[in-house]
């Protein structure tokens, strides 16, 4: 069996320093918002490149508290895309706003700057483009739309952990940027965890307050805020794994070359990867017109392909209400197919899937 993804690999790679950190935040008697919370702000701060990052409980808590730091609120609309984890729409719903979605170019799967234009009302209070399967979302062309209006730019960068857009990392491109640490996701700790980013000395004042509870001072909220902390154990452990997260993209990039080498012959569409662009490669994503075919037969041959996401939001029940025409939106997801992607899976068990699909190929 060859799964998907595999967080319990990533563990066992880095054991020794993992059950040591956790360790080190048992002993210390000190559980929630200590230092290791704060010094993993600062690294990951610095990683990205921006000047403050506040943990946070989860990445759709994080989209949650970015839009309720910069003030949307029930009466807005936020524009996104449908084409996502059904997490960027709840925070959108949590912060009482509506979303309003756009549909995606069909190379990068990312949010069309044409369609954004002509989404935006008077009611646009923010954009959350989202960097999906670690592909940057065209950023210079929606912030300059954003920009013409004075509306915010939210990046969801849950899936981007270190991708580059020309030659910065995308998080540092927003008014704010959020982070899921969810166990699978590029940097995922063993447990919830999220962070929201900015160099937005406002915003992230805002931000820390709103973590929780609005306190400026222990006790006394100054504004209705939320609960949403990252925890010491999991900041502990991400500190280890992000003095690792270059490495392990790099390893999913080397995966990403024998997919593509192997796979060119085939009737099937490879990720594009836009210029100026470096792709991490949380997933990798490849479209058939037979995927519902290759998706049984691989599954009944131990490979745990998956799709990401078979339903767009806006086709989903519970947001039907906010349905639109978003045809490459719909025409991606009938196609899309996700192989096996993870730093610790070998060379020999890329191989070995693609020999497989090769074989429903060919026969
Ligand atoms: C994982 C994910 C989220 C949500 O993160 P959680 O930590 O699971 O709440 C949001 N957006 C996208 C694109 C994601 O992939």
């Amino acid at each position: 069996m060859i799964p998907v993804a595999n967080p319990k690999a990533q563990y066992l790679a880095h054991k020794e320093e993992i059950d040591e950190a956790i360790e080190r935040v048992l002993q210390s008697g000190w559980y929630i918002l200590g230092q290791e919370v704060k010094s993993f702000e600062l690294e990951f701060a610095a990683y990205i490149g921006v000047k403050h990052c506040i943990g946070v409980g989860s990445g759709t808590e994080a989209l949650h508290l970015a839009l309720r730091a910069c003030g949307v609120g029930s009466g807005d609309e936020v524009i996104s895309v449908s084409h996502t984890a059904v997490a960027t729409v709840t925070a959108i719903e949590l912060a009482g706003a509506d979303p309003v979605f756009v549909d995606i170019d069909r190379d990068t799967y990312t949010m069309a700057p044409e369609g954004l234009k002509r989404a935006i009302t008077p009611r646009t209070k923010a954009i959350i483009p989202v960097h999906i399967y670690g592909h940057p979302a065209a950023m210079d062309e929606i912030l300059a739309i954003a920009r013409e209006q004075s509306i915010f730019v939210i990046e969801d960068c849950a899936q981007a952990h270190g991708a580059l857009y020309k030659g910065k990392k995308v998080g540092s491109f927003g008014d704010m940027a959020c982070f899921s640490f969810y166990p699978t996701k590029n940097l995922g700790a063993l447990g919830d965890g999220g962070a929201v980013v900015t160099d937005n000395k406002d915003l992230g004042e805002k931000a820390v307050l709103l973590r929780e509870y609005g306190w400026a001072k222990r006790y006394i909220s100054h504004f209705s805020g939320l609960n949403t902390r990252l925890d010491e154990i999991q900041a502990a452990i991400l500190r280890v794994k992000l003095t690792y997260l270059d490495r392990d993209n790099m390893a999913r990039s080397n995966l990403a070359l024998l997919y593509y080498k192997g796979l060119a012959d085939l009737d099937l569409v490879l990720p594009k990867v836009r210029e100026g662009c470096t792709h991490v490669f949380h997933l990798f994503v490849v479209r058939s017109t037979n995927r519902d075919d290759l998706l049984t037969k691989l599954r009944a041959q131990g490979v745990g392909v998956s799709v990401h996401y078979p339903l767009p939001v806006h086709l989903q029940p519970a947001y039907k209400k906010f349905a639109r025409d978003l045809p490459n939106t719909e025409l991606v997801a009938r196609e899309i197919l996700s192989l096996p992607m993870y730093p610790e899976l070998s060379d020999t068990q890329v191989i070995r899937v693609i020999n497989m699909v090769e074989e429903l190929f060919h026969g």
